[in-house]
């Protein structure tokens, strides 16, 4: 065991309160951190725009030495489940402080590989139903399918139907889930106040087979578009510091007309009307992009659906299905970035049950059929694609027996 005090000096102490996140999966990052006191979970994105834990540490563990070691994006996201006290350490005083302290050197290494083994394990376990997995944030993934705009970026953003009225407000018990907190808007740099999920305190219930998280007594799905009160600019909560040049650019010459047609205020507690027309900020603010990111257009979609299932509104729950399977399509045969055999198992297992719901039986058996024989994939996956298979098949035996 190393000496924690002795660390001390080879870096700078830093406090992190309950649910603050210490980075994010994607961010740039050269520290290392030492936890002294406290608790973190591992994040990890999945390709439906949730996440999953990988792991919990306590005192005594460190992370972020893979950012540290080859100067890459932070390969997941750290979240504090407690107050935490961490040691953060940077390049120059690394070196100084393995040579001061070198059995540390084999601590990191058999942290790295002990790492790599539970991540391996928890891929090949992902599936809808795992205990683990943890809502309300998703992926920073940055997908552009250049070619395939046409249809699915040109359409009506907002159809008119988005304008019907709904009497579901959240519940007022949602203030145990959720705190206050200033937050600096990454477009015009003025700090506004967002109402932030209590990670820590959420307990999941189950999974729909679209991988939607349902949770006890509690929907973050409601808290997760953030809006910049002053410029407009909107984004959900994971991935709202993740905005590029282009992006700020249209949100500031656009800001006026954005503050006229969407008109976005919160009641306490809030109306589902404010929280759809918040998604909808964030929808159009994803198509201001000369190449639109249909991979993260689809996620809007399909949380979309979620909220019109929850008001129980079969017609426009519909109709976000189809926007979702049509952008998570183009993303399926047009994305050019390399994406392992397990995320495109599981997209075109995400695929499949969205062509189920809205009765594309067969293309939806045709999604199932791939997942199931990409090379490389994932066993766990290729059985849950099987199973669905099965379900679909009786389905299809029932509406013909039905037809008859
Ligand atoms: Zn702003």
């Amino acid at each position: 065991m190393f000496d924690i005090r002795s660390l001390a000096k080879f870096g700078t102490a830093k406090r992190f309160s309950t649910d603050e996140i210490f980075f994010n999966e994607g961010d740039p990052g050269h520290e290392l951190f030492i936890l002294l006191t406290g608790r973190v979970a591992v994040l990890l994105n999945s390709i439906d725009g949730s996440q999953f834990k990988v792991a919990e540490l306590g005192p005594g563990a460190f992370f972020g030495e893979m950012s540290l070691l080859e100067l890459m994006p932070r390969s997941a996201t750290i979240l504090a489940l407690e107050e935490s006290i961490v040691i953060a350490v940077d390049q120059n005083n690394f070196v100084e402080l393995i040579s001061n302290q070198p059995e540390l050197i084999f601590r990191i290494m058999k942290g790295m590989s002990s790492r790599m083994r539970q991540l391996n394990e928890e891929l090949a376990g992902l599936k809808p139903g795992d205990e683990d997995e943890i809502p309300n944030e998703g992926d920073g993934e940055t997908s552009t399918a250049a070619s395939a705009l046409g249809s699915v970026a040109q359409a009506a953003i907002i159809p008119e139907a988005a304008k019907k009225q709904y009497s579901l407000t959240a519940s007022k018990g949602d203030e145990t889930y959720t705190f206050d907190k200033d937050t600096l808007c990454p477009v015009c740099e003025k700090p506004f106040n967002v109402k932030m999920v209590r990670s820590s305190k959420l307990r999941l219930k189950g999974h729909e087979p679209d991988l939607r998280q349902l949770f006890v007594d509690f929907e973050p799905l409601w808290y997760m578009a953030y809006v910049c009160p002053n410029c407009y600019y909107a984004n959900f909560n994971y991935e709202f510091k993740q905005v590029n040049a282009e992006i700020k650019g249209m949100v500031i010459k656009e800001s006026e007309k954005l503050k006229k047609e969407f008109k976005i205020s919160f009641s306490n507690p809030r109306k589902l009307n404010e929280v759809l027309n918040s998604f909808y900020l964030v929808l159009h603010i994803l198509y201001l992009a000369r190449k639109p990111d249909l991979s993260k257009i689809a996620k809007v979609w399909l949380r979309l659906s979620w909220l019109y299932a929850d008001a129980d509104d079969q017609e426009m729950h519909r109709m976000a299905t189809e926007k979702a399977l049509e952008a998570f399509k183009e993303t399926y045969f047009n994305s050019s970035r390399n994406t392992s055999p397990d995320q495109e198992q599981r997209l075109a297992l995400l695929l499949g049950e969205l062509s189920m719901r809205i009765d594309l039986l067969e293309e939806s058996a045709k999604f199932f059929r791939n997942a199931i024989l990409r090379k490389g994939g994932n066993a766990q996956i290729n059985r849950q694609a099987e199973d669905r298979i099965q379900e679909l098949k009786a389905l299809i035996l029932a509406q013909e027996s039905a037809a008859e």
